[in-house]
């Protein structure tokens, strides 16, 4: 029976084994951890995000890096696929807010663990610990992979799922790139997509561990405005991290020196009311110190460094703030100002951005432009989505059709 190897037991990897053994292909996965899925397992802070119940046109929208790429993988395996697939495993998935899909258990593991069932189900020989150094080549096609041990396996199509060099911890060591890079493939610099941002000032250490809620946070560069959204985010020890740290770092303009962020700590008032709310909590406060009094209006932690950042002595009594330290006040609590320096490594982001360039890639087929039997799928490739689902649906998508394609050729 004609063998399809696939490199990579993440998301893609599984979903590639699993379809192309199920189009009748023999199929061995080759996953270099002890384990498949250390990714998945992590996803979604362990409840594992696994896509978005949104049609293709709405899910396009959430790719920021070459959409049009994935619009014929999204039609052959869309996230309603994914979800029915789920459940037929035996593993219930539930919508939440913003149409975000998780398994109803909100335990990531339970995906990997259905994928993996279904995978055997259907003959996928799963082979851990399998290290992959390099492709044996054979009148410009692949014939086999060598692995670290010194053995060789025989290959009439590969399907290479390494994922990118996010969390190497998990196994993302950006293998697949060099062994594409070998091929011929181009292969764009791996940057970090949805992370935390590192700022010039280094106030927000101070507040390290704070985390707003209802704020909003707004990135440009220059007069543009590149992301504005209300949401949550956390002071770390470098400058800011959580959802909306990482989603603005999805738009940072390259290089991101320079970009500017304005946090709105309260996007329900306008700049007047907020003046006239101070001049009202100013009057009652009477000889009560500033910072003393903005703990109603701030977190402690940030109330007691907020009088500094304006510019105003801490301990300044409340009924002698004039009438424009009140609106330069009033004005930082609407816009408070940080500057990126950049955003964190790689390593530490959610995504990576770059890899295989898709103009080597067939998207129709995601079949090698360069090598005949050679498939790509998931965050190997040059896409990468927002949050919300999307990253794995990328991965599902890509590993199903990718699978179906080798299959169809070879068989
Ligand atoms: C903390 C975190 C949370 C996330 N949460 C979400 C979320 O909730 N929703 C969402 O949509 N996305 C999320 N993502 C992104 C998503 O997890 C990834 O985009 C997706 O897992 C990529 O899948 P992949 O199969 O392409 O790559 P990977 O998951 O990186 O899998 C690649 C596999 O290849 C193996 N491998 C590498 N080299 C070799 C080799 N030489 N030989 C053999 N095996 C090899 C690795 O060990 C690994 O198992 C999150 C990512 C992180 C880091």
């Amino acid at each position: 029976m004609a063998e399809i190897l696939v490199v990579g037991g993440g998301a893609a990897g599984m979903m590639a084994a699993l379809f192309a053994a199920r189009s009748g292909a023999d199929v061995t996965l080759l996953e270099h951890n002890e384990k498949l899925g250390k990714k998945v397992y992590i996803t979604g802070k362990g409840r594992c995000n696994l896509t978005n119940d949104c049609d293709v046109d709405e899910f396009l929208a959430q790719v920021p890096r070459n959409p049009r790429f994935l619009y014929s993988a999204l039609h052959f395996f869309s996230p309603r696929d994914m979800m029915a697939l789920l459940e037929s495993a035996g593993c219930p998935v539930e919508v939440q807010r913003g149409r975000r899909v998780f398994p109803r258990s909100e335990k990531a593991s339970d995906v990997t663990r259905a994928l993996t069932s279904l995978m055997r189900d259907a003959g996928v020989r799963i082979r851990l610990n399998a290290d992959v150094r390099s492709f044996r080549m054979a009148d410009s096609r692949i014939a086999g992979v060598c692995l670290s041990d010194g053995s060789e396996i025989p290959a009439d199509a590969v399907i290479l799922c390494t994922g990118g060099v996010s969390y190497p911890s998990t196994g993302s060591t950006g293998d697949g790139y060099r062994l594409a890079a070998e091929c011929g493939h181009t292969v764009l610099p791996p940057l970090p997509v949805l992370v935390g941002l590192e700022t010039e000032e280094n106030w927000p250490a101070r507040l390290q561990g704070l985390s707003l809620r209802n704020v909003t946070l707004t990135l440009s560069h220059g007069k543009k405005k590149l992301y504005s959204e209300l949401g949550e985010m956390l002071f770390t020890h470098f400058g800011i991290s959580g959802p909306l740290a990482l989603e603005a770092s999805c738009h940072l303009p390259d290089p991101s020196s320079g970009a500017s962020l304005l946090i709105d700590l309260k996007p329900g008032l306008t700049a007047e009311q907020l003046d006239a709310r101070l001049l009202r909590d100013f009057a009652a406060a009477g000889k009560k110190q500033l910072q003393n009094e903005l703990p109603a209006l701030l977190p402690a932690s940030l109330a007691e460094i907020f009088p500094a950042l304006c510019g105003l002595p801490d301990h300044l009594p409340c009924n002698q703030v004039t009438a424009s330290q009140r609106r330069a006040l009033a004005g930082m609590l609407k816009a408070l100002p940080l500057t990126v320096r950049a955003p964190r490594p790689v390593q530490e982001a959610v995504v990576t951005r770059g890899g295989v360039s898709v103009k080597e890639i067939d998207p129709g087929t995601l079949c090698s432009r360069i090598v005949p039997n050679l498939y790509f799928a998931g965050e190997i490739i040059d896409v990468d989505a927002h949050t919300g689902g999307y990253n794995l649906q990328i991965s599902w998508s890509t590993g199903a059709l990718a699978a179906r394609s080798a299959a169809e050729s070879i068989l």
